[in-house]
């Protein structure tokens, strides 16, 4: 028995002294992502893991649940066990200047992961999609259905949702949007029926669904009791389905009271769903392992030595400096293409996972 326990003590020794060697080898890379909540951040997630081991890093992937002082913690601890560096996916983009200062006193590099971290110099580089562009893609895909499913109407009554206040992309997102929409409202042509404009009076807190379905369940019943919904921007595929939920609350989607058109973002599996059923009209797609591709490379350039590739440097001003960044395009995604889109040409979903 004591031969057996000696033999054992041997074999995970000699287990140990293989793993220190193996883990010691490489570089160890902190990935702080928001949430679990939305699927795209753990395809986001998986993609960086799986991209990261493959380029030769160990990887420390933590998710916050959408909660500040959990992602802040999070941050601090990696940079306690010395991470070499960092690419972090902000809750809230303005909150985490103290946590990278002393990320850059430890001379750890810091990647900004699809969301601008605000107000800090120690932000080295943004990987990213064109999130202008996303909003413009959205409103465009917006008139286009209504052009198409309300075509004799003299004017479209529209609702604006926006994202979370906190995220520096709902800005953009917004602002692309109103690119499209604004010479509309002008003309007469699109009517916001609630006059609720801006992204003071249109923001999702945390990009929550259930704050979204609240909110199109307050506006139908104050503005339209004698008066039918066209379209609603919605910038996120998570809440244009509490959007259609409370739609369909309201007997929108069934006897004569058409669906309106809904956009979103994000080309989730319940969304493509609604596009398929007619309840949702668009989505964008950004795909995820594109942007964890650029990270990485960028992360390997910086811990290399080298340059990272970068197409902007003159967009993402974060309020103290103007961050060097890649941008990726997004892609419009309705029922006229998703099955070209997304299984066809990128894989990013198998025709299964659609149809089930
Ligand atoms: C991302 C979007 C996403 C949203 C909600 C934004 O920062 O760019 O892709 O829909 O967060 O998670």
């Amino acid at each position: 028995m004591r031969r057996m326990i000696s033999a054992l003590a041997v074999a995970a020794v000699a287990a140990a002294s293989f793993a220190v060697p193996v883990f010691a080898a490489g570089e160890t890379v902190g990935i702080a992502m928001p949430t679990k909540s939305s699927s795209r951040w753990i395809s986001d997630g998986e993609s960086m893991v799986k991209q990261f081991q493959d380029a030769g890093f160990n990887t420390d992937l933590q998710y916050a649940e959408d909660n500040i002082p959990n992602q802040l913690a999070q941050i601090e601890n990696m940079i306690t066990k010395g991470v070499n560096a960092l690419v972090v996916a902000s809750i809230d983009g303005t909150t985490l200047s103290n946590a990278l200062e002393n990320a850059a006193a430890a001379g750890i590099p810091v990647v900004a992961y699809d969301r601008l971290i605000r107000n800090s110099p120690n932000v080295d580089y943004y990987a990213t999609f064109d999130n202008f562009k996303v909003g413009v893609l959205q409103a465009t895909s917006l008139v286009d259905g209504l052009k198409e499913r309300f075509p004799d109407a003299e004017t479209w009554n529209v609702e604006l949702f926006g994202g979370s206040p906190d995220d520096n992309n709902a800005y953009f997102f917004y602002d692309g949007a109103m690119s499209i929409l604004q010479p509309l409202i002008d003309s007469g042509k699109v009517d916001i029926v609630s006059g609720q404009m801006g992204m003071n009076q249109v923001g999702t807190l945390r990009w929550d669904g259930s704050v979204a379905q609240a909110r199109m369940d307050n506006l139908l019943s104050a503005n339209y009791t004698d008066k039918t919904i066209n379209g609603v921007l919605s910038p996120y595929d998570g809440l244009s389905i509490g959007i259609i939920s409370s739609l369909k609350g309201f007997g929108y989607g069934s006897g004569d009271q058409k669906m309106p058109i809904i956009t979103g973002q994000d080309a989730e599996l319940p969304s493509i769903k609604a596009i398929i059923a007619g309840d949702q009209y668009s989505t964008v797609f950004k795909d995820t392992r594109e942007l964890a591709k650029v990270t990485v490379g960028m992360v390997q350039a910086l811990l290399e030595g080298g340059e990272p590739e970068i197409n902007d440097t003159t967009t993402y001003d974060n309020g103290v400096k103007v961050v060097p960044s890649y941008l990726l395009a997004p892609v419009s995604v309705d029922a006229s293409n998703w099955q070209q889109v997304l299984v066809d040409q990128s894989h990013y979903y198998t025709l299964d996972q659609i149809k089930n």
